[in-house]
């Protein structure tokens, strides 16, 4: 595991500063304000230590992929008198039988992908009395490996979900094929950009004003397409990994 230091935290910081003028750079690009544009900080590279490190010089925002990475860090950072105060986004896959004990610590989903999940989440978060941001994850990639609803099944659920109240559906997330490159990756969102537009129209009861789309190779294409949230990894993390 990457030891956190005083080299570290100083190299986050100057990682972090980079990444928010990137994006503040893409934001101008395409005639947009960065306020509106979350950058969600995907720790899942590195331990507990160092992702408190990204936490300090100023990433509040934290993606995780892995609901059991995210018990142990809650902890971790409950455990530290004073690391800040972080949101955590689920951004993976999310089994149900870890639904229950993830869910107090959440701020958002953003990878909701299929009715049963969307049940058990409803019927923990009812339990619980909390309503959770959740985005619906949606499969917009060539690569068959990704995760994801095809755009097709989406209506349905949408349907189902308006009778499972403590899901607030607040928009759509994707993630583009790996390696498509520009024109590509920015078609691929701007599908998904185009499906959130129709799918607004077709259930108002929903809301739909969050697209949590790009990652630190195509941030520049999905903000130029309506990104709200961009979830950024590796960037982060340059100089440590
Ligand atoms: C790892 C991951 C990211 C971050 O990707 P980078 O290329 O490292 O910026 C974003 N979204 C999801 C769902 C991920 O699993």
């Amino acid at each position: 595991m990457l030891v956190a230091s005083a080299d570290t935290l100083e190299i986050l910081s100057r990682n972090w500063a980079r990444v928010q003028r990137d994006v503040a750079q893409a934001c101008e690009a395409a005639d947009r304000d960065p306020a509106n544009v979350t950058i969600v900080g995907v720790s899942k590279y590195v331990g507990a230590e160092l992702t408190v490190q990204l936490a300090e010089v100023g990433c509040r925002v934290l993606g995780e992929n892995r609901p059991q990475v995210i018990w142990e860090k809650f902890e971790f950072f409950a455990s530290q008198a004073d690391a800040p105060q972080v949101a955590w986004h689920m951004i993976g896959h999310f089994q149900r039988n870890k639904v229950r004990r993830t869910l107090p610590m959440l701020s958002s989903l953003h990878s909701l992908d299929s009715l049963r999940l969307a049940k058990t989440v409803h019927e923990e978060a009812s339990r619980a009395g909390i309503e959770l941001a959740t985005l619906v994850e949606i499969n917009v990639s060539q690569d068959a490996a990704k995760t994801g609803l095809p755009p097709a099944q989406v209506p349905e659920l949408l349907t189902a979900l308006k009778d499972l109240p403590a899901i607030r559906v607040c928009g759509l997330m994707a993630m583009a094929t790996q390696f498509a490159g520009g024109d590509d990756t920015r078609r691929e969102f701007a599908s998904v950009r185009k499906l959130r537009d129709e799918l607004a129209e077709q259930f108002p009861e929903h809301s739909f004003h969050q697209l949590s789309i790009g990652m630190s190779g195509d941030f520049r294409e999905a903000i130029s397409e309506g990104a709200t949230h961009v979830r950024i990894g590796s960037s982060l993390w340059e100089g440590i990994l």
